[in-house]
């Protein structure tokens, strides 16, 4: 847990910290968020995360907390104020403050902002990338604007707890056409038989990962045979490899999908190497 947070202008100790009760992200869920990795103190592709986090709010007609410049030197501060070296920072900005009502407040209020760091163990996060991680699939029940990255999460909540149910790390989403759109907190990929990465292309059903777009340049550097193209559960079944893509697991190999082995049942090379290779081509900052 984050010991220092920063909410609405200024740091406070976690347990001091509030939002108020009418706040639009509490009861409708009206607001975006970004994780970003810290690496050595340092953030990961931050750039890209904040462009992401500036079209999200864009798309929801949420005015900007601050400026860009200023949201970086408050997620550094957070990172730096929780002496974080590896961990996430998070960022949440909301409609802002209003009386219950569900057309947007008009005058337009105040955003509300928050920023949360928190370190991760490293040593477990490496331990379960070498071991892989079990996903089972189960239908894709969210809105149908789901590349903006919105905090109403509940579908992605039900789908991970359903996933734990099972045994397994993570959920993936299925579309009606039996075809996997992403997991429930990151990009899904397969490793065809005859080597060709495939993963969904972009569009409203998947969130545009910062993680997905910087495997797909390695993956390009490599000379990496790639295909933007949906994949079904039945081709997944068959993949030589498979793994999931996000900024707090990088690229994790998958080994089961709803309990079968996938290739030989042990990590992949391929999402072993890009997962090595991850952080000579990501942006720190
Ligand atoms: N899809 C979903 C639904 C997610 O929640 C996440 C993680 N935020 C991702 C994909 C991966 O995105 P990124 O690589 O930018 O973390």
């Amino acid at each position: 847990m984050s010991r220092i947070v920063y909410v609405n202008g200024r740091f406070w100790p976690a347990r001091k910290a509030a939002i108020a009760v009418e706040d639009r992200g509490y009861q409708f869920a009206d607001g975006v968020y970004e994780v970003c990795e810290v690496r050595g103190g340092r953030l990961v592709d931050e750039r890209r995360h904040l462009a992401r986090l500036a079209r999200s709010l864009g798309e929801l007609g949420i005015a900007l907390p601050m400026s860009m410049a200023a949201l970086s030197l408050v997620m550094h501060e957070t990172v730096r104020r929780n002496r974080v070296s590896d961990g996430i920072v998070y960022v949440q900005v909301t409609r802002g403050v209003s009386r219950r009502d569900f057309p947007f407040p008009a005058p337009a209020v105040k955003p509300s902002l928050v920023v949360l760091a928190r370190s991760s163990d490293r040593t477990r996060l490496e331990a379960m990338a070498a071991k892989g991680i079990a996903v089972v699939t189960m239908p894709d029940i969210r809105w149908g604007r789901v590349d903006i990255k919105s905090i109403a999460l509940l579908p992605n909540v039900l789908a991970k707890q359903a996933a734990r149910e099972a045994g397994a790390w993570e959920a993936w989403l299925v579309d009606e056409d039996g075809r996997v759109t992403e997991g429930a907190s990151s990009n899904a990929w397969i490793v065809s038989a005859d080597g060709t990465l495939i993963t969904r292309p972009l569009g409203s059903d998947i969130l545009p990962g910062v993680t997905r777009a910087v495997v797909m340049e390695i993956a390009k550097a490599r000379g990496l045979a790639l295909a933007e193209r949906p994949f079904t559960v039945a081709e997944a079944y068959a993949a030589r490899e498979a793994f999931i893509t996000s900024a707090s697991q990088i690229v994790l190999p998958v080994t089961r999908i709803d309990g079968r082995p996938i290739g030989d049942g042990a990590p992949g090379p391929i999402a072993a190497a890009l997962r090595r290779a991850y952080h000579d081509h990501a942006e720190f900052s």
